[in-house]
């Protein structure tokens, strides 16, 4: 490696650090040494390693200039990124996106101010309207067959969209606005579906004063020609909107845990940028810790010296691992047995985007899709399909609900990033190497496996069954997965899932005067069948399918709506199938002689008797 590889803020961290200098300010381990005189402390200090510690140091040292003030090589380190990312100016944010996300709503928003957001957006997006007091409007994900969350369609790009939303809102007090102040996208979606970021810009130009696409699963799209035009900070079009870009660098690059970059393009209308260094100070510890700024640093070089060979890698393992499950797919449907599909077009890949764009007609994508050039499937995310749901969200005589696959893998050391109820993601970050594809997919034909032989539940998940023994007593893999899917085909589960969002919730009140209500001791905690009329204080969101279904200020709906016989629905599947349970964000859950109950906080009733 030679010097030039290394980077501004990198470098002078080694070199600060290999001058062993004695310090008489903070980190009061001063350089770990006040760690070696207790046994565990000692234990820390050999694990982690002596650079770590004499890495770690104050804000005060002068010749590491300001993490804060953007000032020496930190400054240099972050107008380096700005270049190698495409931005006219990046911050690093060491509290990861949630934060770098606070920061946009920080430096735009203000009470009342409209945003329009989609609903499949991040929770940190809600806690920022929150804490900004904004107005949300939002944006719906299009429903899907498979229990994948959308995207948004572009018809909600349009001003008579927004406009009609606008007027529709309770909670705007200004129905005639044109504009909405910033409108957050999350690109890509979870799932792995990326907008034609392009086409968006110009669609919202006149609709919106700020953009932010969250780009916290997205941070490369810079780096390969598959990607081009489909991220935040595109070079093109020409440039008439303010864009900010939220990225983990530390989710699909290589930087460690919270390590984020927020990126930002001017646009027409010059944002002054003291008020994005304020934002950030106002979310930023002074006391940053310099090991992951440096890891930052670090990514952009890496970045920069290599970022095409590392996405081009990773799409080649992506591609190979596709190709595996589908050939085997075939194999298994010759002799009429199941096997794993990949959500994916069906035709020849290629590493060509016009293979991977979801387009008008094509039934693999469970969608309706009304232009083909708004989203193409990003390689990198592979959704795994089990056996169960067809494409039109109906469900077949057998089925593999896909908890009991990642229940299985968790078995084998192998963890899911998401799990929906016949779908299971798995990311190919460029960490992912061949043997590691290969292990997975090794793991998945064991499973494929132990089901033919109808292994005990026993053996597989004896957690699960010693809690549980007279539910799961002489139970296989296999005869669990037909009551379990004889269950969710009995209650429909696809077609409610993809309803969810085909009606939103009443606006009652904005989410922060909900939030306000806990601290004025304004809640209480209901059931959730008696919730129905009552304003929800909580975001409540189910994984799967990962979106929040009610959003805080808004109504329960009634008894008989998708949203209420949805999540009365999981609480009957929790009661089924214990050690199966749904996660949820907003739902407290009680026991009581072996049975789950299902409660949410609400705002009190006001005096007039009416709920809120
Ligand atoms: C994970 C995530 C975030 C938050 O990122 P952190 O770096 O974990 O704070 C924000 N937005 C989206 C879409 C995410 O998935």
């Amino acid at each position: 490696m030679t010097d030039k590889n290394i980077p501004p803020f990198y470098k002078a961290l080694k070199a600060f650090a290999k001058k062993k200098n004695t310090l008489w300010s903070t980190p009061g381990h001063a350089s770990g040494v006040g760690l070696k005189s207790s046994p565990s402390g000692k234990d820390f200090y050999e694990f982690f390693g002596h650079n770590l510690f004499l890495s770690d140091i104050s804000s005060s040292v002068s010749e590491l200039g300001s993490i804060l003030e953007h000032q020496g090589p930190p400054a240099q380190a972050e107008k380096r990124a700005a270049e190698v990312f495409g931005a006219d100016t990046t911050f690093f944010v060491l509290n990861g996106t949630s934060t770098a996300n606070k920061v946009v709503f920080f430096a735009t928003v203000a009470p009342g101010d409209l945003v329009l957001v989609g609903r499949n957006c991040h929770k940190s997006i809600m806690h920022a309207i929150i804490m900004n007091e904004a107005i949300p409007i939002y944006l719906t994900p299009k429903p899907c067959s498979y229990g994948i969350i959308g995207p948004v369609g572009f018809e909600q790009f349009t001003k008579e969209s927004i406009r009609s939303k606008i007027a529709s809102s309770r909670l705007a007090t200004n129905k005639k606005a044109a504009k909405v102040q910033l409108t957050v996208l999350t690109n890509s979606t979870y799932d792995g579906i990326i907008y034609h970021a392009d086409k968006i810009k110009s669609a919202l130009a006149s609709l919106t004063r700020f953009l932010l696409f969250d780009e916290a699963w997205y941070a490369y799209g810079a780096f390969h020609p598959f990607y081009e035009h489909r991220y935040a900070m595109s070079p093109s079009p020409k440039r008439r909107l303010p864009i900010f870009a939220s990225q983990s660098t530390h989710k699909l690059l290589l930087a460690f845990s919270q390590g984020s970059m927020l990126h930002f393009r001017q646009g027409n209308e010059k944002l002054d940028l003291q008020g994005l260094i304020e934002a950030n100070l106002m979310h930023a510890s002074t006391s940053p810790f310099y090991p992951l700024f440096a890891s930052l640093d670090v990514n952009t070089q890496i970045m920069k010296d290599n970022g095409y060979d590392l996405l081009n890698k990773a799409l080649g393992t992506a591609l190979r691992f596709r190709r595996a499950v589908s050939r085997a797919y075939k194999r298994y449907a010759k002799n009429g047995e199941w096997w794993f599909r990949v959500w994916q077009p069906s035709q020849k890949m290629e590493l060509d985007p016009e293979d991977w764009k979801l387009k008008p007609g094509d039934n693999w994508i469970g969608m309706e899709i009304k232009s083909q050039d708004d989203y193409i499937l990003d390689p990198l995310k592979i959704t795994l399909l089990t056996p169960g749901v067809r494409e039109d969200a109906s469900m077949t005589e057998e089925g593999v609900p896909a908890c009991i696959v990642a229940k299985y893998l968790q078995a084998r050391g192998i963890i899911v990033e998401k799990t929906g109820f016949y779908n299971l993601l798995f990311l190919f970050a460029p960490g992912v190497s061949t043997e590691r594809s290969a292990e997975l997919l090794r793991v998945l034909h064991d499973f494929k496996w132990e089901y033919t032989d109808n292994a005990p539940v026993k053996k597989w998940f004896p957690e699960i069954y010693r809690q549980y023994p007279t539910v799961y007593q002489n139970m296989g893999l296999a005869d669990l997965c037909k009551v379990m899917h004889n269950q969710l085909k009995k209650s429909d589960i696809m077609r409610r899932c993809a309803n969810l969002y085909t009606v939103l919730p009443e606006q009652a009140v904005a989410p922060h005067k909900a939030y306000y209500g806990l601290s004025d001791g304004k809640t209480e905690y209901v059931r959730l069948q008696d919730a129905p009329g009552r304003v929800s204080v909580l975001m409540i969101l189910p994984y799967p399918p990962g979106v929040p279904v009610i959003m805080p200020g808004e109504r329960f709906p009634a008894l008989n709506s998708p949203i209420m016989e949805f999540l009365r629905l999981n609480e009957q599947l929790d009661n089924l199938f214990p050690g199966f349970e749904t996660e949820f964000h907003g739902i407290k859950k009680t026991w009581e002689n072996g049975k789950v109950t299902y409660w949410v906080s609400v705002l009190n009733k006001t005096k007039k008797g009416k709920a809120a």
